[in-house]
């Protein structure tokens, strides 16, 4: 069955792929236990039992590359990152209810990562939690409801954030409130900012004032646009002309992955109003926030009492600490900028594969016909076939034609040409 995204295989039914007949039986128990909305990866279903750095391992023994994992992000189950959860679990583990030196003295590091004017840090379980609290903060600021998305964006799973993720596909009912503008993966900031102006006119002939430019700073689910950096201030300025504010979704390239500070919005010269984080932060513990301008914030906490019962939790925050101090000690963003700008070239050297767009180790490349059109059954053939000969990645893009390359920020140059080997040998046997 196809989905919006293509490699992932809807319930599974028994035969159709070569499962060891334990793993068929998991199959199975897993579609009558959790039901029909779950998707799994791949045509074949990995069954995985453990991770080490880049490596996965499957339940067979199988060793597999994971060029896929940006949650992760500093290498599965890091020791330095498992060791502070196991030390801050055994010690204490609450909320944010009472004083605790472990959530203040995080957030002032993390707010010490990034521009002068993004001054509070508040804390959530996930990317959509952080992402629906901006909003929140964003209509209760502006008194307005329209925000802007990009096409085949994704930005979570919430009722209000469904109708913002397009790339959810038909499932999802449009929104009166919610204009979706096409990505800019040419790079061409002013088309982009046209568009923004046009999305925040059709909005104000229905009545709407803009509210939000709700923007993934890499543009990770339209298939990536990463060049030339400073694309995004035209657009940024022009919604803060409108009245509205710019949230910078960083849940998928914050904490270095494109390569260029910790922030991939520092590529582009602004400082976001608001700026939400999520999937890296604690390496696979759920954490994840946002951080905020004051002024946007002021009248917000002023009516308002936020608490989130596991948000900002000490074990949280140790594991959080924890990825920081692992970016920094191994320099990751570096090696991220390295290793990221050697595998782009490598993969710009394909001639089978279209163009490669890409920031550090966030890495898209289109899959086209010989006709210059998407390709997304040559794609989905790649990421299927890659799978099946040790190697994880995935596809993304509108019409799924565009291979998705994120792994963990500690990959180096031998596992780009690994990477490399088994690609070429997969693109040679389609
Ligand atoms: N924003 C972006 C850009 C994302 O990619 C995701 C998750 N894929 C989210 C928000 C939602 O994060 P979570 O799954 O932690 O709710």
């Amino acid at each position: 069955m196809r989905l919006t995204d293509a490699t992932m295989v809807n319930s599974f039914v028994p035969g159709s792929a070569p499962l060891s007949p334990e793993d068929e039986a998991l199959l199975i128990r897993r579609t009558a236990s959790m039901g029909p909305a779950y998707r799994l990866f791949y045509e074949q279903p990995l069954h995985v039992v453990r991770g080490e750095d880049v490596w996965l391992y499957g339940a067979d023994g199988t060793k597999y590359l994971d060029a896929y994992n940006n949650v992760a992000s500093v290498g599965h189950c890091h020791p330095h990152v498992v060791k502070a959860i196991a030390r801050q679990a055994a010690e204490l583990c609450t909320h944010t209810r009472y004083l605790t030196s472990q959530v203040v003295d995080y957030s002032e590091r993390l707010i010490a990562t990034l521009p002068a004017a993004l001054q509070h840090a508040m804390f959530t379980c996930s990317g959509s939690e952080a992402n629906d609290l901006a909003l929140r903060i964003a209509h209760n600021f502006t008194s307005a409801e329209g925000v802007i998305v990009s096409e085949n964006a994704y930005h979570g799973t919430t009722q209000h954030l469904i109708s913002l993720s397009p790339s959810l596909g038909s499932g999802v009912s449009p929104s009166r409130t919610t204009r979706k503008i096409a990505a800019p993966l040419d790079g061409d900031g002013k088309k982009f900012a046209a568009d923004v102006q046009s999305a925040i006119d059709d909005l104000a002939q229905n009545g709407i004032k803009i509210c939000a430019l709700l923007i993934d700073t890499i543009f990770t689910s339209d298939g990536v646009a990463a060049d030339p950096p400073g694309f995004l201030e035209p657009a940024v300025n022009v919604v803060r002309k409108a009245g509205g504010v710019f949230i910078a979704d960083e849940v998928q390239p914050g904490f270095g992955r494109t390569g260029s500070g910790l922030w991939c919005f520092n590529r582009h010269g602004v400082t976001p109003d608001i700026v939400t984080l999520g999937k890296p932060m604690g390496n696979g513990y759920p954490v994840a926030g946002l951080v905020i301008q004051p002024h946007i914030v002021e009248a917000f906490g002023a009516t308002i009492r936020y608490f989130n019962t596991f948000g900002g939790n000490t074990v949280a925050m140790a594991a959080a600490s924890a990825v920081l101090d692992v970016i920094e000690n191994q320099k990751l963003v570096e090696n991220a900028a390295k290793v990221g700008g050697v595998f782009a070239e490598a993969l710009g050297g394909i001639k089978a594969l279209g163009p490669v767009r890409a920031a550090g180790l966030m890495i898209a490349v289109d899959v086209l016909k010989d006709d210059g059109t998407p390709d997304p059954d040559r794609c989905l053939k790649i990421v299927n076939s890659l799978r099946n000969r040790g190697v994880l990645i995935s596809a993304s893009g509108i019409t799924g034609h565009i291979l998705k390359i994120r792994p963990p920020l500690t990959f180096g140059e031998d596992h780009v040409d690994l990477f490399m080997d088994r690609l070429n040998k997969v693109i040679n046997s389609i």
